[in-house]
């Protein structure tokens, strides 16, 4: 289902000729210096559209390094002045909030730990009644599209129309190689629902480490987004925050200069008719796959008949592994990776139990 947001279009709020946009600057706002002299090294790339800093920091255990609080906010707003970019903070209140009007933010953003919380949500979208400004916001710690998309629709609904979403990851207890698991499907699956909103990708946080941020900020453009949030500072080794996936603004800057831009589509004649003729290829192979699974579904039934009638259970441990086996080996000689074809063939023997499941619970007089 698709939803519908009004939304003003990101270059008209946030101009970035030619793509991607970049929005950098340090975790958090420790002094004025360190905030200034990190957004004007910033600004001298001339790759950067505007600046980031966090003055209230959620940290997630008590004792560490909270954010400056207010008076950072004059801090960023010096960094504008020197610069003449636009500048945004994290907002997690309605004090927040009217502390970054006053001050004359231009941008505000909603951070992971707040899109979580809908009374949190609630509580900024009401402070910015009647406002127009524009605000970024991040994705849920957890992994719920819906609050992502319930987030958007609160501000919307109080009149914010200059949106854009932040991609920065989604925290697990199972550690992989990232801070935050990307979950590029959800991501995706956003784009799919609300195309005209544009998703800003935040490697800092996905990766959790400097050395990743350029192959995930890649990534992040290979999937057609929009932007990219990079933290950085002057020392990052030093950062009261996040030190571990800050980077110098020379560091950005390299990171920057070593990405490939892809354009959404291409006019070129050539490359349109070569990839028609390529996507005709793969509906006629969707077709055939959805043609093969219904007939082994139809098989499926069979068995489940034929099980009943001989009261033999559904499930049969060693003829499943056996099939996992035989399939998964036969899909990688042909080059299909095994973590794809066991998730596959996983769904389509749960979809075959239910059949048969069916089958069994049927009424009896129903058997021929
Ligand atoms: C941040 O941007 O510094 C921050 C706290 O991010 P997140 O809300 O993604 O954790
Ligand atoms: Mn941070």
């Amino acid at each position: 289902m698709k939803k519908e947001l009004h939304l003003t279009p990101i270059q008209n709020w946030l101009p970035h000729p030619g793509r991607p946009l970049i929005i950098s600057g340090p975790c958090s706002a420790e002094t004025e210096s360190q905030t200034v002299t990190t957004c004007k090294q910033l600004a001298a790339t001339g790759k950067v559209h505007a600046l980031r800093a966090g003055i209230w920091k959620p940290r997630t255990r008590p004792g560490q390094f909270e954010g400056v609080g207010e008076v950072g906010l004059q801090w960023l707003m010096a960094a504008r002045h020197e610069t003449g970019l636009p500048v945004t903070t994290e907002v997690a209140t309605a004090a927040h909030v009217e502390a970054c009007l006053k001050a004359g933010v231009d941008i505000l953003w909603v951070g992971a730990r707040t899109t979580v919380n809908p009374f949190s949500v609630q509580e900024i979208a009401d402070a910015l009644k009647g406002v127009d400004i524009p605000v970024m916001v991040k994705n849920p710690v957890n992994p719920d599209l819906e609050l992502w998309i319930g987030a958007l629709e609160r501000l919307n609904k109080a009149g914010i129309t200059k949106m854009a979403a932040i991609h920065r990851g989604f925290s697990s207890f199972d550690k992989g190689p990232f801070r935050n698991a990307p979950m590029w499907e959800l991501a995706i699956e956003l784009k799919t629902r609300i195309p005209e909103l544009d998703i800003i990708c935040d490697p800092s946080h996905i990766t959790g480490a400097r050395d990743l941020i350029s192959f995930v900020s890649q990534k992040g453009l290979d999937l057609d987004m929009a932007g990219l949030m990079i933290e950085s500072h002057i020392t990052p080794d030093a950062a009261w925050s996040d030190a571990k996936q800050q980077v110098t603004p020379a560091a950005l800057n390299k990171i920057l200069e070593g990405l490939i831009v892809r354009q959404a589509s291409s006019d070129n004649k050539n490359f349109k008719d070569t990839l028609t003729t390529l996507r005709e290829k793969i509906d006629q192979l969707d077709d055939d796959i959805m043609h093969k699974l219904a007939e082994r579904m139809k098989i499926s039934e069979k068995i489940g008949q034929y099980k009943k009638e001989n009261n033999v259970t559904i499930l049969q441990v060693s003829r499943w592994e056996e099939i996992i086996h035989t399939r998964v080996a036969m899909a990688l000689v042909m080059g299909i990776s095994e973590s794809f074809s066991k998730e596959f063939l996983k769904l389509i023997h749960n979809e075959s139990i239910q059949i048969q499941t069916k089958v069994m619970n049927e009424k009896m007089e129903k058997q021929p």
